[in-house]
Protein backbone atom coordinates (compact mmCIF):
# COMPACT_ATOMS: atom_id res chain seq x y z
CA UNK A 1 0.00 0.00 0.00
CA UNK A 2 1.21 2.83 -1.49
CA UNK A 3 4.95 1.25 -1.95
CA UNK A 4 7.43 3.53 -3.62
CA UNK A 5 11.46 3.20 -3.53
CA UNK A 6 13.30 6.22 -5.02
CA UNK A 7 17.36 6.53 -5.80
CA UNK A 8 19.02 9.25 -5.02
CA UNK A 9 20.90 9.95 -8.58
CA UNK A 10 24.29 11.66 -9.11
CA UNK A 11 24.71 15.25 -7.06
CA UNK A 12 24.48 18.32 -9.12
CA UNK A 13 27.73 20.08 -9.17
CA UNK A 14 27.28 23.36 -7.61
CA UNK A 15 23.95 22.99 -6.46
CA UNK A 16 22.13 21.15 -3.29
CA UNK A 17 19.75 19.22 -5.71
CA UNK A 18 20.27 16.01 -6.30
CA UNK A 19 18.12 14.28 -8.90
CA UNK A 20 16.01 11.37 -7.68
CA UNK A 21 14.95 8.62 -9.63
CA UNK A 22 11.32 7.19 -8.85
CA UNK A 23 11.90 3.54 -9.76
CA UNK A 24 8.36 3.28 -8.09
CA UNK A 25 5.87 5.92 -7.40
CA UNK A 26 3.12 5.13 -5.14
CA UNK A 27 1.40 2.01 -6.28
CA UNK A 28 -0.90 0.11 -4.24
CA UNK A 29 -2.33 -3.62 -4.68
CA UNK A 30 -3.52 -6.82 -3.02
CA UNK A 31 -2.95 -10.32 -4.48
CA UNK A 32 -5.76 -12.90 -3.79
CA UNK A 33 -4.31 -16.77 -2.46
CA UNK A 34 -4.45 -18.85 -4.96
CA UNK A 35 -4.40 -16.52 -8.12
CA UNK A 36 -1.78 -15.13 -10.50
CA UNK A 37 -1.20 -11.61 -10.53
CA UNK A 38 0.90 -10.06 -13.12
CA UNK A 39 2.83 -6.92 -13.52
CA UNK A 40 3.61 -5.67 -16.76
CA UNK A 41 5.25 -3.22 -18.29
CA UNK A 42 8.35 -1.65 -20.27
CA UNK A 43 11.99 -3.04 -18.70
CA UNK A 44 12.66 0.53 -16.32
CA UNK A 45 8.24 0.68 -15.08
CA UNK A 46 9.28 -0.57 -12.00
CA UNK A 47 8.36 -4.30 -12.05
CA UNK A 48 11.40 -5.69 -10.45
CA UNK A 49 12.10 -2.98 -7.60
CA UNK A 50 8.18 -3.91 -6.71
CA UNK A 51 8.79 -7.64 -6.97
CA UNK A 52 12.52 -7.29 -4.83
CA UNK A 53 10.64 -4.87 -2.10
CA UNK A 54 7.87 -7.94 -1.70
CA UNK A 55 10.40 -10.12 -1.09
CA UNK A 56 12.20 -7.76 1.06
CA UNK A 57 15.92 -8.06 -1.01
CA UNK A 58 15.46 -4.23 -0.94
CA UNK A 59 13.63 -1.77 1.63
CA UNK A 60 10.97 0.56 0.11
CA UNK A 61 11.42 4.16 0.43
CA UNK A 62 8.04 4.23 2.09
CA UNK A 63 4.78 2.01 1.97
CA UNK A 64 3.58 -0.92 3.23
CA UNK A 65 3.84 -4.20 2.60
CA UNK A 66 1.66 -7.09 4.24
CA UNK A 67 1.91 -10.69 4.15
CA UNK A 68 -0.99 -12.90 5.45
CA UNK A 69 -1.99 -9.47 7.33
CA UNK A 70 1.21 -9.52 8.90
CA UNK A 71 3.09 -6.11 8.74
CA UNK A 72 6.23 -7.69 6.54
CA UNK A 73 8.69 -4.58 6.79
CA UNK A 74 8.69 -5.22 10.41
CA UNK A 75 9.90 -8.59 10.66
CA UNK A 76 12.67 -9.70 12.63
CA UNK A 77 14.98 -12.51 13.22
CA UNK A 78 12.65 -15.35 13.85
CA UNK A 79 9.57 -14.62 12.04
CA UNK A 80 11.52 -12.56 8.84
CA UNK A 81 13.20 -16.15 8.35
CA UNK A 82 9.51 -17.57 8.30
CA UNK A 83 8.81 -14.90 5.70
CA UNK A 84 11.82 -15.80 3.98
CA UNK A 85 10.49 -19.51 3.56
CA UNK A 86 7.12 -18.74 2.51
CA UNK A 87 8.25 -16.60 -0.22
CA UNK A 88 10.47 -17.52 -2.92
CA UNK A 89 11.84 -16.17 -6.34
CA UNK A 90 12.15 -17.80 -9.48
CA UNK A 91 14.51 -15.32 -11.40
CA UNK A 92 14.92 -14.50 -15.33
CA UNK A 93 18.03 -16.06 -15.70
CA UNK A 94 19.06 -19.94 -15.22
CA UNK A 95 22.03 -19.40 -16.89
CA UNK A 96 23.31 -17.23 -13.66
CA UNK A 97 21.07 -18.41 -10.85
CA UNK A 98 22.35 -21.25 -10.52
CA UNK A 99 25.93 -21.75 -8.73
CA UNK A 100 27.92 -23.36 -11.68
CA UNK A 101 30.36 -24.91 -9.20
CA UNK A 102 27.56 -27.23 -7.25
CA UNK A 103 25.73 -30.01 -8.31
CA UNK A 104 21.99 -30.07 -8.78
CA UNK A 105 21.88 -31.73 -5.54
CA UNK A 106 23.56 -29.51 -3.58
CA UNK A 107 22.00 -26.34 -5.51
CA UNK A 108 18.55 -28.27 -4.01
CA UNK A 109 20.01 -29.06 -0.44
CA UNK A 110 21.16 -25.58 0.34
CA UNK A 111 17.47 -24.26 1.06
CA UNK A 112 17.12 -26.94 3.89
CA UNK A 113 20.39 -26.53 5.47
CA UNK A 114 20.00 -22.36 5.87
CA UNK A 115 16.68 -23.37 7.23
CA UNK A 116 17.83 -26.80 9.30
CA UNK A 117 13.92 -28.28 8.80
CA UNK A 118 14.77 -31.42 8.15
CA UNK A 119 17.77 -34.08 9.09
CA UNK A 120 20.07 -35.20 6.45
CA UNK A 121 18.18 -38.51 5.52
CA UNK A 122 14.95 -36.60 5.19
CA UNK A 123 16.68 -33.55 2.90
CA UNK A 124 17.85 -36.44 0.52
CA UNK A 125 14.02 -37.75 0.42
CA UNK A 126 12.96 -34.33 -0.40
CA UNK A 127 15.89 -33.41 -3.32
CA UNK A 128 14.15 -36.56 -5.14
CA UNK A 129 10.95 -35.24 -4.57
CA UNK A 130 11.74 -32.17 -5.56
CA UNK A 131 13.61 -32.81 -8.69
CA UNK A 132 10.45 -34.87 -9.89
CA UNK A 133 8.02 -32.14 -9.18
CA UNK A 134 9.61 -30.27 -12.27
CA UNK A 135 9.52 -33.14 -14.43
CA UNK A 136 13.39 -34.20 -14.41
CA UNK A 137 14.90 -37.24 -12.59
CA UNK A 138 17.23 -37.96 -9.90
CA UNK A 139 19.99 -38.75 -12.65
CA UNK A 140 20.22 -34.89 -13.14
CA UNK A 141 20.98 -34.45 -9.47
CA UNK A 142 25.04 -35.29 -9.81
CA UNK A 143 25.38 -32.84 -12.64
CA UNK A 144 26.60 -29.32 -12.97
CA UNK A 145 24.16 -26.19 -14.41
CA UNK A 146 26.07 -25.89 -17.45
CA UNK A 147 25.45 -29.25 -18.58
CA UNK A 148 21.55 -28.72 -19.14
CA UNK A 149 19.56 -26.50 -21.44
CA UNK A 150 18.00 -22.92 -20.39
CA UNK A 151 14.66 -25.09 -19.89
CA UNK A 152 16.12 -27.71 -18.10
CA UNK A 153 17.77 -24.77 -15.61
CA UNK A 154 14.70 -23.11 -15.33
CA UNK A 155 13.08 -26.22 -13.98
CA UNK A 156 15.98 -26.52 -11.38
CA UNK A 157 15.36 -22.88 -10.61
CA UNK A 158 11.88 -23.72 -9.74
CA UNK A 159 12.59 -26.27 -8.06
CA UNK A 160 14.79 -24.87 -5.34
CA UNK A 161 12.23 -22.19 -5.11
CA UNK A 162 9.49 -25.17 -4.03
CA UNK A 163 11.89 -26.13 -1.82
CA UNK A 164 10.56 -24.64 1.49
CA UNK A 165 7.07 -25.07 0.03
CA UNK A 166 6.12 -21.54 0.01
CA UNK A 167 3.17 -19.66 0.01
CA UNK A 168 3.97 -17.13 -2.97
CA UNK A 169 6.21 -17.01 -5.59
CA UNK A 170 7.65 -14.23 -7.01
CA UNK A 171 8.07 -15.05 -11.06
CA UNK A 172 10.80 -12.28 -12.67
CA UNK A 173 11.07 -12.61 -16.11
CA UNK A 174 10.97 -16.47 -15.63
CA UNK A 175 10.99 -16.79 -19.33
CA UNK A 176 12.06 -13.93 -21.05
CA UNK A 177 15.25 -16.34 -21.70
CA UNK A 178 14.14 -18.97 -22.87
CA UNK A 179 13.43 -20.34 -26.65
CA UNK A 180 9.86 -19.94 -27.26
CA UNK A 181 9.13 -23.65 -27.63
CA UNK A 182 10.77 -23.50 -24.12
CA UNK A 183 8.49 -21.29 -22.93
CA UNK A 184 5.46 -22.76 -23.19
CA UNK A 185 5.91 -25.83 -21.29
CA UNK A 186 7.63 -23.70 -18.18
CA UNK A 187 4.45 -22.27 -18.35
CA UNK A 188 2.57 -25.06 -18.40
CA UNK A 189 4.76 -26.56 -15.31
CA UNK A 190 4.43 -23.66 -13.44
CA UNK A 191 0.12 -23.63 -13.85
CA UNK A 192 0.45 -27.23 -12.79
CA UNK A 193 2.72 -26.58 -9.93
CA UNK A 194 -0.11 -23.70 -8.94
CA UNK A 195 -2.86 -26.40 -8.71
CA UNK A 196 -0.84 -28.92 -7.08
CA UNK A 197 0.60 -27.38 -4.17
CA UNK A 198 -2.20 -24.17 -4.36
CA UNK A 199 0.44 -21.45 -4.73
CA UNK A 200 -0.02 -17.80 -5.75
CA UNK A 201 2.38 -15.87 -8.19
CA UNK A 202 3.27 -12.65 -8.67
CA UNK A 203 4.42 -12.91 -12.08
CA UNK A 204 6.35 -9.97 -13.83
CA UNK A 205 6.96 -10.06 -17.62
CA UNK A 206 7.43 -7.29 -20.25
CA UNK A 207 6.08 -10.08 -22.47
CA UNK A 208 1.94 -9.72 -22.87
CA UNK A 209 1.49 -12.84 -24.64
CA UNK A 210 2.84 -14.91 -22.12
CA UNK A 211 0.80 -12.77 -19.55
CA UNK A 212 -2.48 -13.73 -21.28
CA UNK A 213 -2.18 -17.17 -20.73
CA UNK A 214 -0.84 -17.21 -17.19
CA UNK A 215 -2.92 -14.47 -15.36
CA UNK A 216 -5.85 -13.70 -13.17
CA UNK A 217 -5.63 -10.59 -13.23
CA UNK A 218 -3.11 -7.88 -14.42
CA UNK A 219 -1.38 -4.64 -13.26
CA UNK A 220 0.03 -2.14 -15.88
CA UNK A 221 2.98 0.17 -15.08
CA UNK A 222 4.32 2.78 -16.58
CA UNK A 223 7.40 5.12 -15.24
CA UNK A 224 7.08 3.58 -11.62
CA UNK A 225 3.55 4.07 -11.63
CA UNK A 226 -0.04 1.92 -11.87
CA UNK A 227 -1.55 2.49 -15.41
CA UNK A 228 -4.37 0.40 -15.01
CA UNK A 229 -5.33 -2.79 -13.53
CA UNK A 230 -8.12 -5.59 -14.06
CA UNK A 231 -8.82 -9.11 -14.62
CA UNK A 232 -6.91 -10.73 -17.25
CA UNK A 233 -10.05 -10.37 -19.69
CA UNK A 234 -10.34 -6.94 -19.18
CA UNK A 235 -6.71 -6.13 -20.07
CA UNK A 236 -7.03 -7.99 -23.01
CA UNK A 237 -10.35 -7.60 -24.41
CA UNK A 238 -11.39 -4.12 -22.48
CA UNK A 239 -8.06 -2.47 -22.34
CA UNK A 240 -9.10 1.32 -21.26
CA UNK A 241 -5.68 3.18 -20.74
CA UNK A 242 -4.28 4.51 -23.95
CA UNK A 243 -0.73 2.39 -23.29
CA UNK A 244 -2.45 -0.82 -22.14
CA UNK A 245 -3.88 -0.29 -25.52
CA UNK A 246 -0.65 0.54 -27.03
CA UNK A 247 1.14 -2.51 -25.33
CA UNK A 248 -1.16 -4.82 -27.01
CA UNK A 249 -1.65 -3.37 -30.42
CA UNK A 250 2.48 -4.28 -30.71
CA UNK A 251 1.66 -7.86 -29.56
CA UNK A 252 1.50 -10.30 -32.41
CA UNK A 253 -1.78 -11.51 -32.94
CA UNK A 254 -2.37 -15.37 -32.57
CA UNK A 255 -5.80 -15.46 -31.57
CA UNK A 256 -7.73 -13.65 -34.77
CA UNK A 257 -10.67 -12.77 -32.71
CA UNK A 258 -8.48 -10.00 -30.91
CA UNK A 259 -7.44 -8.88 -34.38
CA UNK A 260 -10.46 -7.20 -35.03
CA UNK A 261 -11.65 -5.82 -31.08
CA UNK A 262 -7.92 -4.55 -31.55
CA UNK A 263 -7.40 -0.95 -32.16
CA UNK A 264 -3.72 -0.42 -33.74
CA UNK A 265 -2.18 1.90 -31.57
CA UNK A 266 1.36 2.36 -31.99
CA UNK A 267 3.75 3.75 -29.34
CA UNK A 268 5.86 6.45 -30.74
CA UNK A 269 8.56 7.68 -28.88
CA UNK A 270 11.37 6.47 -26.28
CA UNK A 271 10.41 6.15 -22.26
CA UNK A 272 10.86 9.17 -20.98
CA UNK A 273 13.64 9.16 -18.31
CA UNK A 274 12.71 8.36 -14.73
CA UNK A 275 14.53 10.94 -13.30
CA UNK A 276 12.34 14.16 -14.56
CA UNK A 277 8.71 12.35 -15.14
CA UNK A 278 6.48 14.75 -16.52
CA UNK A 279 4.37 16.55 -14.31
CA UNK A 280 1.24 15.46 -15.43
CA UNK A 281 0.05 11.91 -17.08
CA UNK A 282 3.54 10.00 -17.58
CA UNK A 283 2.25 9.14 -20.92
CA UNK A 284 1.71 12.38 -21.93
CA UNK A 285 4.55 12.48 -23.57
CA UNK A 286 3.48 9.17 -26.09
CA UNK A 287 0.11 9.17 -25.83
CA UNK A 288 -2.26 9.56 -29.10
CA UNK A 289 -5.43 10.75 -27.47
CA UNK A 290 -3.78 13.50 -24.97
CA UNK A 291 -5.35 16.22 -23.77
CA UNK A 292 -4.69 19.75 -22.74
CA UNK A 293 -5.40 18.68 -18.76
CA UNK A 294 -2.98 15.74 -18.99
CA UNK A 295 0.03 17.81 -19.17
CA UNK A 296 -0.04 19.41 -15.66
CA UNK A 297 -2.47 17.17 -13.98
CA UNK A 298 -1.78 13.48 -13.07
CA UNK A 299 -4.75 11.35 -13.20
CA UNK A 300 -4.88 9.10 -9.92
CA UNK A 301 -5.90 6.07 -10.57
CA UNK A 302 -10.19 5.54 -10.15
CA UNK A 303 -12.31 2.54 -9.65
CA UNK A 304 -14.75 1.74 -12.36
CA UNK A 305 -17.95 -0.22 -11.70
CA UNK A 306 -16.29 -3.26 -12.73
CA UNK A 307 -13.45 -2.82 -10.21
CA UNK A 308 -10.94 -2.00 -13.33
CA UNK A 309 -8.68 0.09 -12.22
CA UNK A 310 -6.99 3.17 -14.26
CA UNK A 311 -5.30 6.38 -13.96
CA UNK A 312 -5.95 8.60 -17.19
CA UNK A 313 -8.00 11.78 -17.80
CA UNK A 314 -10.24 10.10 -20.37
CA UNK A 315 -11.92 7.99 -17.45
FE1 LIG B 1 -3.29 9.98 -22.52
FE2 LIG B 1 -4.18 11.95 -20.98
FE3 LIG B 1 -4.91 9.44 -20.46
FE4 LIG B 1 -2.40 10.25 -20.03
S1 LIG B 1 -4.24 10.96 -19.00
S2 LIG B 1 -3.04 8.38 -21.02
S3 LIG B 1 -2.06 11.67 -21.72
S4 LIG B 1 -5.40 10.66 -22.29
MG1 LIG C 1 13.24 -6.59 -14.65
Amino acid sequence: RGLKKYYEGEKLLFGKSKSVVKAVDNISFQVQRGETFSIVGESGCGKSTTGMCLLRLIDPTSGEIYFNREDALTLKNKELKGFRKDIQVIFQDPYSSLNPKHTVRSILREPYLIHKTFSNTEIDDQVHRLIELVGLDSSYLDRYPHEFSGGQRQRIGIARALALNPQLIVCDEPVSALDVSIQAQIINLLKELQQQLNLTYIFISHDLSVVEHISNRVVVMYLGKIVEMGTRDQIFNDPKHPYTQALLASIPIANPEHAEKKQRVIIKGDLPSPKNPPKGCHFYSRCPVKMEQCKDVYPEVKILPNQQQIACHLY
